[in-house]
């Protein structure tokens, strides 16, 4: 058998089901599309959900897949063992309600013997206890022996998620030899050990379940099938494990390199290897789909994924950051069934190597403060590590939950994740009241899901704001329906519609449907799954029932300057990468006809001087009247034209290609203005950073920026009104303001000081002799604290009194200072022993130092009586 590579092995399976009539589609994003169930595709099946549910119809319905695939489940367990991984590649073939069984069981076999060319003696199906159909299909079509057919029981061989579809499977297993067994008597297909190792998986999606454990037979039976594309190149190759098949084994090797090291020269160091050959993989395709390191979701996932593989890589010495030089490596040995990968190295790289510096900077510190704790802990015979401290490491140190785990474990210490889920929570919701989100009719669209997947809608609203159509469905805010009233709630959908639905970052149109006798206004146009258009709103008058004639019409002045609006920012894209790069990529978008906002990769905030070169560039794109343009053609056909398509975004097979003049090319299928002219005025209003590596922009277009210099333009006379000055004197006035300012404050100064001074010395005369000590009690009114120590600090130096006590009245309350010298100190007056008792007779409390001690009151009327019987509280004292 030849040892076909992994990227040989990939093209031969899409070959050979496109030979059986299979669409061949590229691997979907791992960020998935329209399924808030899942944070990343983590099956060959799982971006083709829609199509297996009917809520979307499938392109043709034999479908083959090369899938991208992460899971992180027993992420603490990649790098122990060479079994587990966190990025792999799954090979489907797929069925809706075409073939079945015999089709699917005969191409495997086909494909798995007579195409790759295993050896058909050392292949053993299994299938469903009690599913003779596939029983017979193996043994009498194929040709199986009938003891060499297992059958395995629920937990094994029949796929199920609770109520709905589900059926049974059938596997293939391969024997890799007696060297990868464990030598045990029965150790046979099913054995724990490594000789037998499942390459092939069919799922018979046969039965629905009704949730009671009552199934029925499925009118539409599906096939899915998963194939590991590792797990096949381990069995062709005929090697150890994952970590040895050609792809991974380039890689493995450039990180020994890299450490000056060798593979199986010590198990720890294999696990750091691993961990790293593994990480990489998922990190690179991660930010290839457009995934930014963060603290949330997705973003969350990559940053543990890349901080684990840094520290291993420290772990195994190797110096200064490497993941970034590591990810050409991914490049290379992937860009064959990727070629996403090759377009987005340099981002990839750049996107690795600031989040790695960022780590570097506070790994030492975040280990240092770690080894801290864990000494503490182990000094107090603790076995625990408080949630909280691990929730400082994590969001001080950027230390992952894992990686603090990871070692704590070494030193067989436990993390207390509830106490630091606990923490998080507090977090997450401080930062949920910040934000809010407004969704029409609330979130539950479970009701939408039951519209039959036939109904479609068309939008025909790029050039009319008008238009005539028929009510397909109607819902309440609660059910789908008939009929909705006067008052009402609801949603409306119709065949044909000038409403753009809320996407690609442009808000949706509102507006108005009438019929006859009704009206409806439209709130929010949202997109519902399988590309259906909805309506959200309320009715204003009379009553809709399905089937009626309608009116759309939408807000066209809205409609205008969100065209503006989203064309803008177009010209914006290209502004920023002529002036700031080619890496400036779109990370996030909103249109609305206020005001546009668009997020991109950048690494430093923008200076002056660069937002001022992309306001020009825009508002000459503006004032050289470009035509825009709308074409659809095929993605291949957009590609030649140059078009800038969306980070990580799927597009179908025909594309909408929108152009402004030679100026700017982009995939989109927004609302744009004929003529950039139209834009009118563009202003940028600000710029920040809203992640590591991404910055925000906000800008306004047309009457938006005529607005905008108004209101800068009236506050301006306002202040020239107040100032009762004109334009052409009011910097004069400023300055003239603002020296007289500085002269008074000095003034002012240098009299408090004129009268401290002359009250100190008036003080000094009224000074009495009480226990052996000079005493002094003063009342200063309206000087804070600091001016009543700096008071005590005066006469001390003066040595005009042992004991000094200065209260006074301000703003209501009172403040209290009291000093002593050495002298009373050493007879057992010290300040803040006496300060206690004067205190509790103004209504305050405080305490200090011996020699110096302040407080605060809430009866200023006590004052006098206060500093009367300080010669009464020093006496009482002694
Ligand atoms: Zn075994
Ligand atoms: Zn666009």
């Amino acid at each position: 058998m030849e040892k076909y590579g992994v990227n040989t092995l990939r093209r031969m399976f899409l070959e050979f089901f496109e030979s059986k009539d299979h669409l061949k589609m590229k691997s979907f994003s791992l960020v998935p599309h329209n399924d808030n169930s899942l944070l990343i595709i983590n099956s060959g099946m799982a971006p083709l959900k829609p199509y297996f549910t009917g809520q979307e119809i499938p392109p043709r319905r034999r479908v083959t897949t090369c899938q991208k695939c992460i899971r992180t489940g027993d992420i603490e367990n990649v790098g122990k063992t060479a079994r587990h991984g966190t990025f792999f590649e799954m090979l489907g073939n797929f069925s809706f309600g075409d073939y079945f069984k015999t089709e699917a069981i005969h191409w495997s076999w086909e494909f798995l013997t007579e195409v790759v060319g295993l050896d058909k003696n050392r292949l053993y199906p299994s299938i469903y206890l009690d599913d003779d159909e596939a029983f017979r299909i193996w043994n009498e079509e194929i040709g199986i022996p009938e003891d060499r057919i297992f059958r395995f029981g629920k937990e094994d061989n029949f796929w199920e998620h609770g109520a709905g579809p589900c059926g049974p499977c059938s596997e293939i297993y391969y024997d890799r030899g007696e060297r990868f067994g464990c030598g045990k008597e029965g150790c046979t297909v099913g054995c724990d050990c490594d000789r037998y190792m499942e390459v092939w998986n069919n799922v018979f999606t046969q039965f629905e379940n009704d949730g009671n454990g009552n199934y029925t037979e499925l009118v539409q039976k599906n096939i899915d099938t998963g194939m590991g594309l590792e797990r096949l190149a381990v069995v062709v190759q005929d090697v150890d494990s994952i970590f040895d098949v050609d792809t991974l084994y380039a890689l493995r090797n450039r990180i020994c390199q890299m450490a000056g090291t060798e593979y199986h020269s010590d198990e720890k160091k294999d696990v750091s290897i691993r961990v790293i050959t593994d990480h990489i993989r998922s990190v690179t395709f991660m930010i290839s789909d457009g995934i930014m390191p963060s603290n949330e979701g997705r973003g969350y996932v990559l940053r543990r994924l890349l901080r684990r593989a840094a520290r291993h890589g420290r772990l195994l010495g190797i110096e200064g950051t490497f993941l970034a030089d590591l990810s050409d490596t991914v490049v290379d040995v992937s860009c064959d069934g990727y070629p996403e990968l090759r377009e987005k190295q340099e981002f990839i790289k750049k996107v690795i190597s600031v989040e790695e510096d960022k780590f570097n900077d506070t790994i030492d510190l975040g280990l240092g403060i770690l080894t801290d704790m864990i000494a503490k802990l182990e000094s107090e015979g603790g076995k625990v590590l408080d949630g909280e401290d691990v929730f400082r490491l994590y969001d001080t140190y950027g230390f992952p939950l894992d990686l603090t785990k990871e070692i704590l474990e070494e030193k067989g210490i436990e993390a207390d994740e509830e106490g630091f889920k606990k923490c998080m929570e507090v977090q997450r919701t401080t930062a949920r009241a910040a934000r809010k989100t407004t969704n029409y009719m609330g979130a539950d669209v479970t009701i939408y899901q039951s519209i039959d997947a036939a109904i479609t809608s068309t939008f025909v609203g790029y050039d009319r704001y008008e238009h005539d159509s028929v009510i397909s469905v109607l819902a309440s805010d609660t059910e789908i329906t008939d009929a909705i009233t006067d008052g009402m709630d609801g949603m409306i959908m119709v065949d044909e519609t000038p409403f753009y639905a809320t996407m690609g970052g442009q808000e949706g149109d509102t507006g108005v449907i009438v019929s006859a006798d009704g009206e409806f206004k439209v709130i929010e146009t949202k997109k519902l799954q399988g590309g259906k258009i909805a309506h959200f709103g309320k009715v204003t008058k009379g009553m809709f029932k399905v089937g009626d004639k309608v009116t759309l019409k939408i807000d066209s002045d809205l409609r205008e300057d969100t065209c503006k609006n989203h064309s803008a920012t177009h010209l914006l894209q290209k502004a920023l990468r002529t002036v700031l790069g080619t890496h400036v990529e779109q990370q996030g978008s909103l249109v609305t006809p206020n005001r546009l906002r668009f997020d991109f990769s950048h690494f430093q905030a923008m200076t002056a001087e660069e937002l001022e070169q992309v306001e020009k560039i825009v508002s000459d794109a503006i004032a050289d009247s470009l035509e825009v343009k709308t074409e659809v053609m095929s993605l291949e056909d957009a590609k030649k034209t140059g078009a800038m398509a969306l980070f990580g975004e799927k597009y179908g097979d025909e594309v909408r290609v929108v152009s402004m003049g030679d100026f700017s090319v982009e995939l989109c299928g927004g609302t744009h203005v004929s003529n950039t002219s139209k834009i009118g005025l563009f202003k940028i209003v600000s710029e920040s950073g809203i992640a590591a590596g991404i910055r925000r922009i906000e800008a306004i277009t047309g009457s938006a920026v005529v607005d905008y210099y108004k209101k800068i333009e009236n506050s301006y006379k306002d202040v020239c009104a107040l100032l009762k000055t004109d334009d052409s004197m009011l910097m004069k006035k400023i300055h003239t303001l603002l020296d007289e300012n500085k002269e008074l404050r000095s003034e002012n100064e240098s009299l408090k000081d004129k009268i401290n001074k002359a009250s100190v010395s008036d003080a000094a005369k009224s000074v009495t002799v009480v226990s052996d000590m000079k005493v002094l009690a003063l009342r200063v009114d309206d000087s804070d604290m600091n001016s009543l120590r700096k008071l005590c600090d005066d006469f001390k130096a003066n040595g005009d009194a042992d004991i000094i006590v200065v209260a006074g009245a301000m703003d209501g309350k009172v403040n209290l200072v009291v000093a002593s010298d050495d002298a009373a100190i050493a007879k057992g007056f010290a300040a803040g022993k006496i300060i206690k008792q004067a205190a509790v007779m103004v209504g305050g409390g405080g305490g200090g130092r011996d020699n110096m001690a302040t407080a605060g009151g809430k009866k200023p009327e006590e004052i006098d009586n206060m500093l009367k019987a300080v010669p009464d509280i020093i006496k009482g004292i002694c």
